[in-house]
């Protein structure tokens, strides 16, 4: 009898350690329980931050049509170009899974008339993004981002609205030391001609550049100068500077901008080559970094012709979107905890069947009276069940036995000292309050 037993113990254990012959999709990751308070925070700061600096909360579908974004964020841009999730439904629809938030808040702002809600309209929305990207450190084909928009208004007390909210964020998140790289990329009316003094500084450079840098030259020559590839990177030290080539009203934009960032005394780092991989951004464009320049943790900047861009009016708007795994595994290289207040959760064990049955409703008479508890009532013993009292560091247990059924008691014990005392049930919750406290 023993052996066959020890064989099935054998048998179960093999059983539970083989795992499923599926896993996640590539690039695509699990939110693990063990980082679920990393998610709570981020979710409760996310909501305090937005209260207090007066956002609304709003969340747009994750598959859109496939052509909003095409429209949006332009045709010859790695998203469109390489990166997006497009496919048929059955009914022949061509949809997309999101690459990003902005472009949908406005597909709704233009759709749902939110202009009459507020103005301008402030919101911010969380989610999964999806990126069919090369998959490596800190770069996912689905990532999660926090957004914050301010949409119909062309103020650059926006813009700065927008960076400090971020700020908040990451302060709020414990991050200190982050850096912000701003620039602006100047509008319909400038941008045209630096894009020509670009051409002509690379026009003889050509067999210099890598190749995708070579194809951008013909479609998309601002990208240029984001070029990662060292032999780009050299060629960039000397391209001209778009600040020269701003106009009056985008000079004056950015020139608040910054006297803005100084006002709050937010340092700050002008890259005159920082232009966004999305090509719907005009005038103010920012990265916030974290050591180093290639780990961003958050990227935004004015879309002033999104709106138009999907047959809109002119819809002057600012906007932010926070890459939520980078913040996290920025956070744990740092060795920073989350920080989160948890409620003091509490342990019931029972034992023998009718003490386990009753327990199921006096466990739940203290939950509905705010009381967090932890059972483990699918193991018989009391022992087996302490040892999970033990295992999560729960000080206070309550005990409930056939003895203490009949008695209408409970034993309520504290596990740090071994004391313990026996109370009547209908004390039970009062008992248990008082002492969580
Ligand atoms: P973007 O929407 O491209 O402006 O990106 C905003 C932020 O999202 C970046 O600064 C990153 O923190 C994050 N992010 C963008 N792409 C990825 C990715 N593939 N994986 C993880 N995080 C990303």
């Amino acid at each position: 009898m023993k052996k066959i037993k020890q064989r099935n113990k054998k048998i179960e254990k093999e059983r539970s350690r083989k795992t499923s012959q599926f896993q996640t999709v590539k690039g695509m990751a699990d939110i693990l329980p063990k980082d679920q308070n990393w998610w709570k925070m981020i979710n409760k700061v996310s909501d305090s931050v937005a209260e207090l600096h007066d956002y609304y909360f709003m969340e747009t579908p994750i598959l859109e049509n496939a052509g909003l974004f095409e429209a949006s964020l332009g045709e010859s841009t790695d998203v469109i170009e390489k990166e997006m999730y497009v496919f048929k439904t059955k009914g022949g629809d061509r949809v997309a899974l999101r690459p990003e938030g902005t472009t949908a808040v406005v597909r709704s702002y233009l759709e749902n008339h939110l202009g009459y809600f507020s103005s301008p309209l402030r919101v911010y929305y969380m989610g999964p993004m999806f990126r069919y990207e090369r998959p490596q450190a800190g770069r996912y084909r689905q990532l999660h981002q926090l957004g914050f928009e301010i949409i119909g208004d062309s103020d650059p007390v926006y813009d700065v609205q927008i960076i400090l909210v971020v700020f908040a964020f990451l302060k709020e998140m414990r991050l200190k030391n982050f850096k912000i790289r701003i620039n602006s990329i100047g509008c319909r009316v400038c941008r045209p001609n630096y894009k020509q003094k670009i051409k002509e500084y690379y026009r003889t450079k050509k067999l210099e550049l890598c190749d995708d840098c070579n194809e951008r030259y013909e479609k998309n020559i601002l990208r240029l100068l984001d070029c990662k590839e060292a032999g780009c990177r050299i060629l960039v030290q000397k391209a001209p500077v778009i600040l020269d080539s701003l106009c009056q009203a985008c000079n004056n934009h950015f020139r608040t901008v910054l006297e803005l960032l100084e006002d709050n005394a937010i340092v700050y780092e002008p890259d005159p080559y920082l232009v966004r991989g999305l090509d719907y951004y005009s005038k103010t464009v920012f990265e916030i970094y974290y050591d180093n320049p290639a780990n961003a943790l958050a990227g935004g900047g004015r879309f002033d012709y999104l709106s138009e861009f999907l047959g809109g009016r002119m819809l002057p708007s600012v906007g932010v979107a926070i890459g939520l795994e980078r913040v996290i595994e920025t956070l744990k290289s740092l060795e920073i905890e989350p920080n989160l207040k948890l409620k003091s959760r509490m342990f019931f064990a029972a034992v023998g069947d009718n003490a386990k049955k009753a327990a199921v409703k006096f466990i739940d008479q203290l939950r509905e009276n705010n009381v967090a508890v932890v059972e483990a009532l699918g193991k018989k013993s009391l022992r087996a069940q302490l040892k999970i009292a033990d295992k999560y560091h729960l000080q206070t247990v309550l005990i409930f036995g056939q003895k203490e059924l009949f008695e209408e008691m409970i034993i309520i014990r504290d596990m740090k000292t071994g004391a313990q005392e026996n109370i009547v049930l209908s004390k039970m919750t009062e008992e248990v309050k008082r002492r969580l406290r």
